[in-house]
């Protein structure tokens, strides 16, 4: 069974805050960031659970997708984006993407990111697996990340200027965000959090605030092999969940089909080999220098990821290996230099120069398309909670991201909030208390968890498999920890994410988009729609015989979808 429990009940100290923040990418700056503007007399906490700079933004490497080129439209993208999702994007969703997605990006430039630009100054745009047209924006090459992250922080530092005196944005770092703090009526009041600070904020304490918003990034780590940062443990989507919020879309993970192969024992972070070297001419081949993913789908080495992966998935099963081959040595040493220093730098420090030979790769867990899910202004089902960035659903990604979408939906969709926020601040409350012992989980789970995860529920899904997943999950929810810390309750929410996504997986009985079932090969009609996923059958339950378990429920997507 799932717990429901807290992980730690308040206590310690406390504070107050107009609006609380919790991540620091692309995201949560940008919702902190924006709120500030639109709501400069109030005071934004923004808490993050590592150094700022630690979530998975200064990791990108391919760029950001927006019709920012010539004769490109919204339109185009949003065809593209439709087109990636496999027949369940929310249409209005994406439409507030790809509208909003040119403005946003310019604005991203005025605060001071700086993209590649070629002569004349003119954005260098390039090309990903899904997009008909060059609309990536990149910047040092392959560093977009790095440089969006640089750039937003920089503002957050100007901004940041006038927090002591109770107004601007105040920064918390080394701070875990643990559990939501619920008004009687179900409603925000504040949220617990453990610091590992000085002096009065240290320990577990609590902020009461009427608004939250998730920005707590992906949830890589639920598996063994992924491209996201050790902070990438899904917190947000679980304390979300723990207070009895909707979640959605669990079951579609993204695997990135070309990550660095590091051999059968490599754990944790695996250096990405981004789909943009595939964009300049990179091409997959097998051991035998077999070029595969011609005639396998019109895109070929373009294709979208989850085509990509089930085909390395395939020939690796065919061929009994456990790696493929990504060659880029006809690109040249100049485009590596130029377009990609950072994972030319990362192959050269695993022995491997992409500019003589082919880099083995293999797909390894990458973006999570589902979480929190929101409404088109980031609000989830509890109010004043809201989620944006990976942390949320908003619906734009439907079954399979398109490449260069995620950076996009976080600055658009945290703008949104920060529009929202600003036209109706929720009230102050008083959190309920909530006097049960916590639910933990003995650290070395997680370890157990993402063995389980990556072999059962990874590119390849069964029934049998998913079915063995859930009993093995429910006898390690048996391994209570005695103590409680950051490890324990990481333990906790990869538990309680791993449990949902596999259940969500094991009802979802076709193959559509990152997610395939060997045992339902073919997409269904009857499945066009999402599982949203609830724990507990209300926020404000608190009956110990009713505060465990899991509620999924099908919803269909609309045939004629709404227009804003
Ligand atoms: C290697 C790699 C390459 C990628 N390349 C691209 C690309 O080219 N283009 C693209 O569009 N997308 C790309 N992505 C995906 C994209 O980077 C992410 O989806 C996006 O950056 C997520 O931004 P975010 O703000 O939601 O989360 P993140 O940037 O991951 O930030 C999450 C924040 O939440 C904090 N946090 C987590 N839990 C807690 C907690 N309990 N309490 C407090 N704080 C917490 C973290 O410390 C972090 O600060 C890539 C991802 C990876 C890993």
């Amino acid at each position: 069974m799932i717990a429901r429990r807290l992980l730690a009940p308040p206590h310690g100290w406390a504070r107050r805050a107009d609006v609380v923040v919790v991540g620091s990418g692309i995201a949560g700056v940008t919702a902190a960031l924006s709120t500030h503007a639109a709501l400069p007399e109030s005071n934004i906490l923004l808490i993050t659970k590592s150094l700022l700079d630690d979530g998975s933004t200064r990791w990108a490497q391919g760029g950001i997708a927006a019709a920012l080129g010539p004769g490109d439209t919204p339109g185009q993208h949003l065809a593209d984006t439709l087109a990636a999702g496999a027949g369940i994007c929310d249409v209005d969703a994406v439409r507030a993407l790809v509208n909003d997605g040119p403005a946003a990006v310019r604005r991203l430039i005025e605060l001071g990111a700086k993209f590649d630009r070629g002569a004349g100054g003119v954005l260098e745009l390039t090309r990903e697996g899904g997009h008909l047209r060059r609309r990536i924006a990149h910047a040092g090459g392959d560093a977009t990340g790095a440089e969006i992250s640089r750039a937003l922080l920089c503002a957050l530092a100007e901004a940041g200027a006038g927090a002591d005196e109770g107004i601007g944005i105040d920064v918390i770092e080394h701070a875990m965000s643990l559990d939501l703090l619920l008004a009687g009526d179900g409603s925000v009041a504040g949220l617990t959090l453990h610091v590992i600070g000085e002096g009065q904020q240290d320990g577990v304490g609590a902020v009461h605030t009427p608004a939250v918003v998730l920005a707590t990034g992906g949830m890589g780590q639920v598996y063994s092999a992924t491209t996201n940062p050790p902070v990438s443990t899904g917190d947000g989507v679980a304390l979300a969940l723990r207070a009895g919020a909707e979640a959605a879309d669990l079951e579609f993970v993204q695997f990135h089909p070309t990550v660095l192969w590091l051999g059968a024992a490599a754990r944790g972070r695996q250096p990405l080999i981004s789909e943009a070297v595939r964009g300049e001419g990179a091409f997959l081949i097998d051991g035998s220098g077999r070029r595969f993913m011609t005639g396998r789908h019109p895109l070929a080495d373009l294709a979208p990821r989850d085509v990509v992966a089930k085909a390395i998935m395939s020939v690796m099963a065919e061929t009994g290996t456990d790696h493929v081959y990504l060659d880029g040595t006809q690109l040249g040493e100049d485009v590596w230099e130029h377009r990609f220093p950072t994972i030319r730098a990362s192959c050269l420090s695993h022995g491997i120069d992409p500019v003589r030979e082919p880099i083995p790769v293999v797909p390894a867990a990458h973006y999570a398309s589902g979480g929190v899910k929101t409404d088109l202004h980031g609000r989830t089902s509890i109010h004043g909670l809201y989620a944006c960035g990976e942390a949320a659903c908003t619906g734009v990604h439907g079954a399979n991201r398109l490449a260069s979408n995620s950076l996009l939906e976080g600055l658009v969709f945290a703008e949104r909030i920060a529009a929202d926020l600003a036209t109706c601040l929720p009230p102050r409350q008083e959190p309920t208390t909530d006097a049960r012992p916590p639910g933990l989980l003995e650290p070395g789970a997680t370890d157990q968890i993402q063995h389980l995860m990556t072999e059962r529920a990874g590119v390849l899904r069964s029934g049998p498999g998913l079915v063995a997943a859930a009993e093995t999950l429910r006898k390690i929810g048996d391994q209570q920890a005695s103590r409680p810390g950051p490890a324990a309750w990481e333990a906790a929410n990869v538990h309680t994410l791993a449990s949902v996504l596999v259940a969500s997986a094991a009802l979802r009985t076709e193959t559509r988009g990152s997610h395939w079932r060997e045992d339902y090969p073919k997409s269904s009609d009857d499945w066009i729609g999402h599982l949203i996923v609830t724990l507990g059958q209300s926020p404000v339950v608190r009956d110990p015989e009713d505060d465990d378990g899991l509620t999924i429920r099908f919803v269909p997507t609309p045939k004629e979808p709404a227009r804003e």
